[in-house]
Order: structure tokens, then C-alpha cells, then sequence
């Protein structure tokens, strides 16, 4: 039903591509409300990108609105005590880090649900060939954030400490619209009307019936990105047919023979022919296990008893591709096969996890996964960043960090179209942006990408290939010195 401020108008297809997005097609009579910036999504991405923009002295005077569908309270961390994560855990690269503290997030992080790690161990679960990654072996300056110490390769962290912190810095710095628990219902170009020629400006209207116009709209509002759809931007990729089953998970103490420090700070990375299993440490005893495997296995895993489903964590860290499968394959009793199994099966525990004794209620979960990148992150009037503009392959753990540096770009470009009074909306001013990041993003998601397909194979000459390739570079300190650091973004 149009309130009497409404008129229909015939639909432009502008969102015919997602049917998920149902669209409203009126456009409101009365004057959109203007502004500067207008963000659509207060993820990770969004939420940095409005405190920067507050936080820089040049882009402080302009007017920014943030649009959220849901509420921001749920993206709050309050009163949890340290026996208890979310299961959505990001490493956050000491590139990303260093602009968090350069846009004064980082001091109100809760420092101590973060836990940094000084070592990674990379194997291949097939032919066992191994990488070890800490800064002190590659003979390199390590990627150091000013104030941290120098060896640590990434810092693991929730979700929700992050946005707890950029909340509390939008708080501190104010001066923001910020409109949670309201969706974009429609997005469409405005008018030329007595004032102001809006015809390349974004009106959205929102579910609160309130309609807004942006100078420059930017889409940090996910995968499924309305602002792109809006802009007719292609997204381009394929689905892996995979879950990333995420859980909390509880360690047993390393036993004596192994220095403990060492192995709780190192994260440890299988690759399995169904995808890698990952775990990484959290503080205390506590790490968080992102497992990509076939979506029925992901099933299989969620359905089972905690026993049966640490038993299954375990084995595959500790048993045989062939092992593993067959433990898929029973409906219950992972447990005892292990056991049996653990006693005809050499494991160095040096080199393995501890094993992990505890699974948090609550927080087996899974995620479909997917690459996609969009063939540009600009238009006229718009710009995307994080998930909007790229999904990658969690084996990495770089999706939340290129949309960090997503960020970090796309603020130094307004930052110079403001102090050269120039239009920060233009095309020509925001091409800078997707030119400094596209390809950077899509050479990362390339090689995530080809690392992913490599190691999905089970047999022939490509194992023995990819084994001897792993060893030689496990053997050259500076190629894994130069790996290292671009994964630290600091290349
Ligand atoms: C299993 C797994 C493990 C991962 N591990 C890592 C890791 O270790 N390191 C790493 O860097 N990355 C990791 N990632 C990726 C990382 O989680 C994402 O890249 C990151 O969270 C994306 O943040 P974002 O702000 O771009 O998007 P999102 O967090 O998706 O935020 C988008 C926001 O837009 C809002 N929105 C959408 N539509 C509308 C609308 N119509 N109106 C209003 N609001 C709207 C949504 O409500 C949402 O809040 C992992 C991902 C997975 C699945």
C-alpha cells in the first residue's frame, strides 16, 4: 500500500538480478534528506569506514548517514566472560591493525579476548610434506605494527571485539546518522527538481518510509550487495560446494615434552583433499576451528554428539585422508574408532595441535563458501568495499582484512578529492580507488583461489609436485619471507 506521499513509478530493473530483494517501487514526492557520504552496511567494513572518515581532519565536515539492516547491538560484545567466544573469528593482518590504531579503534579493543600468533604450520594431509612460518626463521624484518611486539604474524580476534570497538570510537567522535534496524528497500537515481539536479544522485528510500540522497553511496552491505545491484555492477566468481564449519573449541594441555607456549600461539593449517581444516588460538586454553569441507560432511559434523565431533576434530588433524573419510562415513561412535586408530597411526605430536577436548555450546555453525569479485568497485556516485566487492575463500584469513585495506584506500581518496575541492561522488575521482585496489584484491584472490583446486587433489603427479614445492620453499627463507609479508599486507 503507497502512503499519499508515494507515486508508482514504472520499475527499472534496477535489482532484477537477486529476487531475494524485494522491491518496492515508489519513489517518495517529498524532498530526499541530502548527504555527503551515505554507507549501506555496518559490518566490519562499513563501521571503519565512517569512523575513518569522522576520524580524518579533512573528511570530518562531511555529512555521512550509515544504514544497517539489523540491529548494531548485536554486533556488540558486552559482558562476556573469558570462557566464552563468538565463532566468528577473523586473524587480523598487522596492516589492518596499524590503520585501526591510526583511526583510534584500536584503543578500545578488549585486549584481552585478542590473541596474536608468532608461528603457523601448513601441511599437506596427503603427502605430509610440511611449511613452517615464523619471522624469526626467514631472516626478515617482521611486518611490525608500531607498539606490538615484533614476531607476531596475526592477531586473532572476534568479530563482534572489532565492531564493539569501532562502535565505541563512532560514539567518541559522533556526528554520524546512524540509522540501524532499517533496510534499503529501494535504490534508484533522482530528479532534477527546482533546487538541486539529483539526476546522478542515488535516492534511497528506507524502511522507516524516510528517502535519502547520497553525493557518493558506498556499499560495504555484504555478498549480496544492493548498492551493486543498484549500480548494474557485475559480480563474477563460482561456488566451491563447500561449508566453512566454524566452533569454539577447548584445548588440552600440551603434554610436558612440548614447550606450551609455542603451542598455543601457533595456528595450525591441514590441507585435506576436501578442503583445509584450520585451527587458531584464542586466549587461554580456547581456539577457533574453521573446517571448509563438503557441505554433507559439514551436516554430518553438525549432527553429531560433542564427543564424537572433537573425536572427529582430532582424527583429522592426526589421521589418513582414508581414515577420515570413513569416520564421515558412520553415523556415531567417531570416538572409539579414533582411539583404535591413534594406536596404529605414527603421529609427531610436536607438529599437531593439542587435542581439543571442549566444544562450546552453541557454536557449531557453517557458511556456504564461494569466490566472487566484482568487475569494478566504482560507478558514478558509488563505491564498494569488503564482501560487497570480493568474497575469498576463508583459507587465507583474508577477506575482513581486504576489506580493511578496501577502506584504508577508498578514505585517501576521498580524503583528496576533499582537500582539492573536488566532487568526491565523481567517477574520475573514485577510478584512483579501483585502480589502487582491484587488482591487488584479485591477484590475492587468484592465488587463494588456485590454493584451494591444488589442494583438492588426491592422487597423481600433482601431489608429488605440489609436495616438493611446499618443501623447496619451506627451504628459502626468502620467498617465505616475502610470502609472509604479503599475507601481513605489507607488500
Ligand atoms: C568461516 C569464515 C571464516 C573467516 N575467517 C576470516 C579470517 O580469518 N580473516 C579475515 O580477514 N576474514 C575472514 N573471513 C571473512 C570475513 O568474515 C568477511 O570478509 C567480513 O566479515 C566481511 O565484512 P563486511 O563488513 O564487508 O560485510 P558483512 O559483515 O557481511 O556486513 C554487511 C552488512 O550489511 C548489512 N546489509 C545488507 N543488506 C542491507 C540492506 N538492504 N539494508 C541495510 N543493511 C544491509 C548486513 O546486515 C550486514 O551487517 C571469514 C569468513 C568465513 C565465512
Amino acid at each position: 500500500m503507497l502512503s499519499r506521499f508515494q507515486i508508482r513509478l514504472p520499475s527499472r530493473k534496477l535489482f532484477s538480478r537477486h529476487t531475494f530483494y524485494r522491491v518496492q517501487r515508489t519513489y517518495a514526492t517529498q524532498t530526499p534528506e541530502l548527504y555527503d557520504v551515505v554507507c549501506v552496511g555496518g559490518g566490519p567494513a562499513g563501521l571503519s569506514l565512517v569512523t575513518a572518515l569522522r576520524a580524518l581532519s579533512a573528511t570530518s565536515k562531511l555529512k555521512i548517514a550509515l544504514v544497517e539492516g539489523q540491529d548494531l547491538c548485536r554486533n556488540r560484545l558486552e559482558n562476556v566472560p573469558n570462557t566464552e567466544y563468538s565463532n566468528r573469528c577473523s586473524s587480523l593482518t598487522p596492516a589492518s591493525l596499524h590503520f585501526l590504531k591510526e583511526i583510534g579503534a584500536w584503543n578500545y579493543i578488549n585486549a584481552s579476548r585478542i590473541q596474536p600468533y608468532h608461528s603457523m604450520e601448513v601441511w599437506d594431509g596427503v603427502s605430509d610434506s610440511r611449511i613452517s612460518f615464523d619471522w624469526a626463521s626467514v631472516g626478515m624484518p617482521a611486518a611490525k605494527t608500531p607498539g606490538e611486539d615484533s614476531n607476531i604474524i596475526a592477531y586473532m580476534t572476534e568479530n563482534t571485539n572489532l565492531t564493539t570497538a569501532l562502535l565505541k570510537r563512532l560514539e567518541e567522535v559522533g556526528g554520524i546518522s546512524i540509522m540501524d534496524n532499517t533496510r534499503v528497500s529501494n535504490i534508484e537515481l533522482g530528479q532534477d527538481t527546482d533546487t538541486l539536479d539529483l539526476r546522478s544522485w542515488p535516492i534511497l528510500t528506507l524502511s522507516n518510509g524516510r528517502s535519502i540522497a547520497a553525493r557518493l553511496l558506498i556499499g560495504s552491505d555484504g555478498a549480496q550487495s544492493p548498492v551493486r545491484n543498484f549500480a548494474g555492477i557485475e559480480s563474477r566468481g563460482w561456488d566451491y560446494n563447500r561449508h566453512g564449519l566454524v566452533a569454539t573449541l577447548r584445548l588440552a594441555a600440551p603434554s610436558s615434552s612440548i614447550n606450551p607456549q609455542t603451542q598455543l600461539r601457533t595456528a595450525y593449517q591441514r590441507f585435506l583433499p576436501t578442503g583445509p581444516i584450520a585451527l587458531l588460538p584464542l586466549p587461554g586454553p580456547y581456539a577457533t576451528l574453521v573446517w571448509s569441507t563438503l557441505p554433507s560432511h559439514a551436516t554430518h559434523l553438525k549432527s553429531l554428539s560433542p564427543p564424537d565431533f572433537l573425536a572427529s576434530v582430532n582424527a583429522a588433524f592426526r589421521l589418513s585422508p582414508v581414515d577420515i573419510a570413513y569416520l564421515h562415513s558412520i553415523p556415531s561412535g567417531q570416538t572409539s574408532e579414533l582411539a583404535w586408530r591413534l594406536q596404529h597411526t605414527r603421529v609427531d605430536a610436536a607438529r599437531v595441535p593439542p587435542e581439543v577436548e571442549g566444544v562450546q555450546e552453541g557454536s557449531v555453525a557453517s557458511f556456504p563458501l564461494r569466490m566472487r569479485h566484482a568487475a569494478t568497485y566504482v560507478g558514478e556516485r558509488v563505491a564498494l568495499v569488503g564482501d560487497a566487492a570480493h568474497t575469498v575463500h576463508p583459507l587465507a584469513g583474508q577477506g575482513l582484512n581486504q576489506g580493511q585495506g578496501d577502506v584504508a584506500a577508498l578514505v585517501g581518496v576521498i580524503e583528496r578529492a576533499v582537500r582539492e575541492g573536488a566532487d568526491i561522488g565523481a567517477g574520475m575521482a573514485l577510478e584512483a580507488y579501483d585502480a589502487e585496489r582491484w587488482a591487488q584484491n584479485n591477484m590475492l584472490m587468484g592465488v587463494v583461489d588456485k590454493l584451494h583446486k591444488l589442494y583438492s587433489v588426491e592422487s597423481g603427479p600433482v601431489v608429488g609436485l605440489r609436495s616438493l614445492g611446499l618443501s623447496a620453499v619451506d627451504k628459502m627463507g626468502w620467498l617465505k619471507g616475502f610470502l609472509m609479508q604479503s599475507a601481513a599486507g605489507v607488500r
